[in-house]
């Protein structure tokens, strides 16, 4: 796709976004590669309603301004680390749509696998990443789910979602806040019933031979060097490791055990 195009997609995906209400104020960032080394994206400090086409800029890979009038925004870090690590990625999306922010807000992953299309749209796995500082930690706390999956939440802040267009990057978020809309009606209901295993394990294979699979979906991350991590955030990765094994788990149940495990070991 040609730069041109790309920028009026930029636009109008960002209007979209804010016709959507999934952003207030400035929130909300949007950015798509138009090199391996380069990327347009949205100004900092622009309400996504005025976003124009001479508002957008050119940032290289170590996030230098190459061309535009404006400053890049802060979470372009976040962005970096996704297309350094996934070549297949050409766009990614930042929003703070309220019913997935409202479960990162309330440190609860989005009960993900429970409507089957979403598995093969966006994989098993929808992990919620820890709060932490704006800035490396934020990046850190994102590294280990890149490679695998396609959208994560994000507790305290929003959600971000990628993929090969930024048309998919788009469609990714709008599913990840359709799903939290309905995991959050269904509450009164008695709470979304998670697929069963083996439906989530056709699906999961059904999407790796569409080639949608992310590099290492399926596969936990690594624990994160120690030394690197505060209690809480060690304790928030043991929580998504569990969930990337048991997708069908209840991500509030899994939460609530590993404080228990944690505060009985603080005990002793
Ligand atoms: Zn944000």
């Amino acid at each position: 796709m040609s730069e041109s195009s790309l920028r009026r997609d930029l636009v109008r995906y960002s209007h979209a976004m804010y016709a959507a209400g999934w952003v207030a104020n400035h929130d909300g960032n949007l950015s798509a590669r138009v090199a391996p080394d380069r990327v347009v994206c949205t100004p900092t400090a622009f309400s996504k309603a005025d976003v124009g086409l001479d508002d957008l800029l050119v940032v290289s890979s170590d996030g230098t301004r190459i061309a535009g009038r404006h400053r890049p925004f802060s979470e372009l870090a976040l962005h970096r680390a996704v297309y350094a690590q996934r070549p297949d990625v050409q766009a990614v999306v930042h929003a703070h749509p309220p019913f997935a922010t409202a479960f990162g807000a309330a440190g609860q992953a989005i009960p993900h696998p429970f409507l089957p299309e979403a598995v093969v749209s966006l994989g098993a796995t929808l992990p919620l990443v820890p709060l932490t500082a704006p800035g490396q930690p934020s990046v850190d706390a994102l590294r280990p789910w890149i490679t695998r999956c396609d959208a994560v939440v994000i507790a305290g802040n929003g959600v971000l979602t990628w993929g090969p267009s930024l048309e998919l990057a788009y469609l990714r978020m709008e599913l990840v806040e359709h799903l939290a809309r309905i995991a959050h009606g269904a509450v009164a209901l008695g709470g979304v019933k998670p697929l069963p295993q083996s439906l989530t394990d056709a699906l999961v294979s059904k999407r790796a031979k569409a080639g949608l699979a992310a590099p290492d979906e399926g596969r936990a991350p690594e624990r994160p060097s120690a030394s690197a991590q505060s209690d809480h955030s060690a304790r928030a990765d043991i929580v998504h490791r569990v969930q990337a094994g048991l997708p069908n788990a209840d991500p509030a149940l899994i939460a609530q055990l590993v404080a228990q495990i944690a505060a009985g070991q603080g005990a002793r």
